[in-house]
């Protein structure tokens, strides 16, 4: 039996329950959780703000470092090194492989048939899909990344959404000029990785906007020139602000990282002639002038999730520049698993940066 916390309704605090792992199709792998972090998705989904159909119940997490238990058969990781019991992974979605947007789009982050974790229900097999749980099920097909050494399982963890998707934006956004100056809209885990990455593309400055002031100090760590707290500026201060440093034209570049609220702002923000890239999801909808995206003549880019190399490359970052930024710090709070609830209200309160869960601790 595996221990699982399980989300049964909406809101209300999660239940442990004793969940037994399934039977291994050919290729499955079940793998013993070795820290679990949570995403805003999580809290979203929590709250029934996203709508993914019936999932209750389910258990949350989709950030989930790991290491080999079992596999029937044979796999490899995505470097077509054989995997065994012992070794230490993050998983990426399992994607179908033969829809159009796996195919001819090319986009399989897009797929409609892909299985993601934390959002699938565990009264129907395989059960164990969801990072806050003793043990998690990789069905066969979905891409397994090695975790280096240097790097921790919890931020391993932080690497298979919130980081992969990162770099997934700025691959789609394309290089950055060391005369160009670059916004962060957000100091969440987005908003700090986006920080250190714009920072290590060469960006010419880097300012980032959000709140509260702890997650502040930590975008100071990951590289960022200037900062502003949104509870201390409102949104015409944050201007004049911005327009001040970048001789009235705006930054080059504005990566949206928090919820889509912010889109109007980072539009109204960035230059003429700039780029938008937007990675923060969110609900609601915005007012935005009909004409901006024209007049501005600006370079639009949105991004979902992500694939195997951009885990890979989520990973890699964070082993080869450990000595810059100083990543530990995104690591603020430790969860057991029956606490899972505690940590989940503390992401919700903006308490943390990534609450981590240790399920068999
Ligand atoms: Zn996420
Ligand atoms: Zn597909």
């Amino acid at each position: 039996m595996s221990q699982a916390a399980v989300i049964t309704a909406y809101n209300e605090p999660l239940e442990v329950r004793d969940i037994a792992p399934p039977k291994l199709e050919k290729g499955g792998m079940i793998c013993r959780v070795d820290a679990a972090t949570l995403c805003a998705t999580d809290v979203k989904i929590w709250h029934g703000a996203i709508d993914y159909g019936p999932i209750l119940p389910y258990i949350p997490g989709h950030e989930t470092a790991s290491i080999v238990e079992e596999i029937d058969g044979e796999r490899s990781d995505i470097l077509g090194e054989p995997l065994k019991p012992g070794d230490r992974v993050i998983v990426a979605y399992r994607f179908c492989g033969h829809c159009f947007h796996c195919t001819i789009g090319q986009q399989p982050n897009l797929c409609p048939n892909a299985t993601r974790y934390g959002r699938v229900r565990a009264d129907v097999h395989p059960y164990l899909l969801g990072g806050c749980a003793q043990q998690h099920y990789f069905p066969e097909g979905a891409d397994v990344i090695r975790i280096p050494d240097e790097v921790s399982s919890a931020l391993a963890a932080s690497a298979a959404c919130a980081f992969r998707t990162v770099m997934h934006g700025f691959e789609r956004l394309g290089g950055i000029g060391s005369s160009e100056d670059v916004l962060i809209q957000g100091s969440g885990p987005l908003g700090l990785f986006a920080t250190a990455v714009a920072r290590d593309r060469g960006a010419r400055r880097v300012f980032t906007i959000g709140a509260p002031a702890a997650r502040l100090k930590v975008a100071k760590d990951m590289g960022a020139d200037e900062i502003c707290n949104i509870e201390e500026f409102n949104r015409q201060q944050r201007k004049e602000w911005l327009l001040d440093m970048t001789s009235g034209r705006g930054p080059d570049v504005v990566v949206q990282c928090v919820g889509a609220e912010a889109v109007g702002e980072g539009l109204d923000l960035v230059r003429r002639g700039g780029r938008f890239l937007s990675i923060g999801a969110g609900s609601g909808d915005q007012t935005i002038p009909g004409a901006i995206f024209t007049n501005k003549n600006l370079t639009l880019v949105g991004v979902l999730s992500g694939m195997a190399h951009h885990f890979y490359q989520a990973l890699d970052f964070l082993a080869t520049r450990k000595n810059t930024f100083p990543f530990d710090n995104f690591i603020t709070g430790t969860y057991r698993l029956d606490q899972t609830t505690e940590a989940l209200e503390a992401m919700a309160a903006y308490k943390e940066v990534k609450p981590v869960i240790y399920p068999n601790a």
